[in-house]
């Protein structure tokens, strides 16, 4: 929970515009206590934070027994639906029962990014069944895991495919010089872009067009939250 509460103050002394999320990650799941959910509910009243998140099942090693994930990720799926905001979701060999606690609650939730997304084309198009958005990071640079990805791409609609890092973790494997540090920023985006375009067959400028059109749309599919395309304006702007 600390770094719910960092990650607003970060946003709200920012000189630029910049948006955060909140919630309880799988692995600090069994850190969900009885009353996280409302320090969440309160943190999601903020205008700076657009998204419920990260949240989700992570049964790959299993940080937090998988009992307390079911628990928190239900109560953060109760929020997304009573608040309106859209979910930032991560997962990982759990795809079965975080599509099964999906699908419970799709009707009442605005949206969701399956953020990071590593698996299969069946799960790939499961979560597109659910009208869900498909979040890409450096995996895809990573030649011995990441592979079975680029077939893949072509077939995430240009509306639902968002770019991202996942700084700072996941610096992606073929940057070069090699950085002297492990650790991935921001600053690595437009790599993945350019890996990403020539998988798709498309230049790097219409990719960064379309999926930053697509993250516009996601940031305001909580309903009545159009305000936050003005802030956004000057940023758009700046790129
Ligand atoms: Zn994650």
């Amino acid at each position: 929970m600390p770094e719910n509460h960092q990650c607003l103050e970060m946003c709200q002394q920012s000189s630029v515009p910049l948006f955060t999320t909140a919630g309880v990650h799988p692995h600090s799941a069994s850190e969900y206590s009885a009353d996280t959910t409302e320090q969440l509910r309160q943190l999601l009243k903020e205008d700076k934070v657009v998204a419920v998140g990260e949240t989700g099942l992570d049964f790959n090693r299993n940080f937090s027994p998988p009992e307390a994930q079911i628990y928190a990720f239900e109560q953060q799926l109760e929020l997304a639906a009573e608040t309106g905001l859209p979910l930032f979701l991560h997962e990982r060999d759990a795809h079965q029962k975080q599509l099964e606690m999906l699908s419970a609650f799709r009707e009442h939730i605005s949206g969701g990014v399956a953020h990071c997304f590593t698996g299969t084309r069946e799960e790939l198009y499961n979560y597109l069944d659910l009208d869900l958005y498909i979040g890409i990071t450096g995996w895809i640079c990573d030649e011995r895991r990441g592979s079975h990805l680029h077939p893949l791409l072509k077939d995430i609609p240009a509306d639902r495919l968002m770019l991202e890092t996942d700084a700072p973790y996941l610096l992606p494997r073929d940057i070069r010089p090699k950085p002297k540090s492990r650790r991935n920023t921001p600053l690595n985006l437009p790599h993945i872009l350019q890996v990403v375009a020539e998988l798709v067959g498309k230049t790097a400028e219409q990719v960064a067009r379309e999926s930053r059109a697509t993250s516009l749309t996601f940031l305001t599919c909580r309903t009545g939250f159009n305000s936050l395309l003005t802030d956004l304006q000057p940023m758009q702007e700046v790129l």
